[in-house]
């Protein structure tokens, strides 16, 4: 998969593509990221890209032209059939969004900056808008990052073993389920049994019914197309210890 980003800032997404798994994946190939700064298309002297709002107000609005012919200037490496720009005003970024988009064969990602961008760039420029949450920060440069490493989880080969993804939470619309490691014991606080005995039928199913039990307590909008054997689960985790609070409802 390749993916363009076009950012103020290439040094800012950059240094965090280097890193890590994402980093690993690059090198490996893959997933490609490339870095378009619409600067470079600035039609002035000053290389602006920027200017007052009409009508008057606070900051300033990056202008049409530089990212237009930066997008443009990507055709013949990137389809640009999906361009995306991150902006609070977008659909809010949910796994299933990040499934949908790590299908594409390329993508264009648009950061802006400032107070964002002259209307007519998500009129007739972008396909799509896409916010990670309802704050709102400097930059696009974060958010596009946080797209990219979702996205890039996806690819198969980009986390060392599937079953990592597999289980992660929302994967399959669920929280995940809670993890041990050693010691069996710490503080008197124990590992639960079913993860110790080795059968790997009954890991799954008390996985499974964790991952119910956490879900109910915490994110009852998740608990959706539950089977017959789910509902079962819930009610057996029904008459054991209740999940800890944490102030995570949506
Ligand atoms: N005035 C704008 C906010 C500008 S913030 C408004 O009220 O909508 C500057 C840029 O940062 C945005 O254009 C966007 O590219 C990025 N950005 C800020 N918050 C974001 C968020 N929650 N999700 C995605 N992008 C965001």
């Amino acid at each position: 998969m390749r993916i363009d980003i076009v950012s103020l800032f290439p040094e800012i997404v950059e240094g965090v593509l280097k890193a890590s798994l994402l980093g690993r994946a690059v090198d490996e190939g893959l997933i490609e990221v490339a870095v378009t700064n619409p600067r470079d298309f600035s039609a002035d002297k000053h290389r602006s890209v920027d200017d007052a709002p009409y009508g008057g107000g606070a900051g300033m609005v990056m202008q049409c032209g530089p990212l237009f012919a930066a997008v443009e200037s990507l055709r013949g490496r990137n389809s640009c059939e999906r361009v995306v720009l991150m902006s609070p005003r977008g659909r809010r970024l949910d796994q299933e969004k990040v499934k949908e988009l790590a299908a594409a064969q390329d993508l264009v990602i648009v950061c802006a900056r400032y107070e964002g961008v002259d209307e007519r760039v998500s009129d007739a420029l972008v396909t799509e808008e896409i916010s990670i949450g309802d704050y709102v920060l400097n930059g696009g440069e974060l958010p596009a990052l946080v797209m990219v490493e979702a996205i890039g989880r996806m690819i198969p080969g980009v986390v060392g073993k599937w079953e990592s993804v597999d289980t992660d939470s929302f994967f399959h619309g669920l929280l995940g389920p809670p993890q041990y490691t050693r010691p069996t014991e710490f503080r008197e606080m124990k590992v639960p049994a079913p993860l110790l005995a080795g059968d790997h039928a009954a890991i799954g199913r008390w996985r499974r019914k964790e991952a119910l039990r956490v879900t109910r307590a915490r994110r009852p909008d998740l608990l959706k197309n539950l089977t017959e054997q789910d509902l079962e689960l819930l009610a057996e985790a029904g008459n054991e210890a209740p999940v800890p609070e944490r102030e995570n409802e949506p």
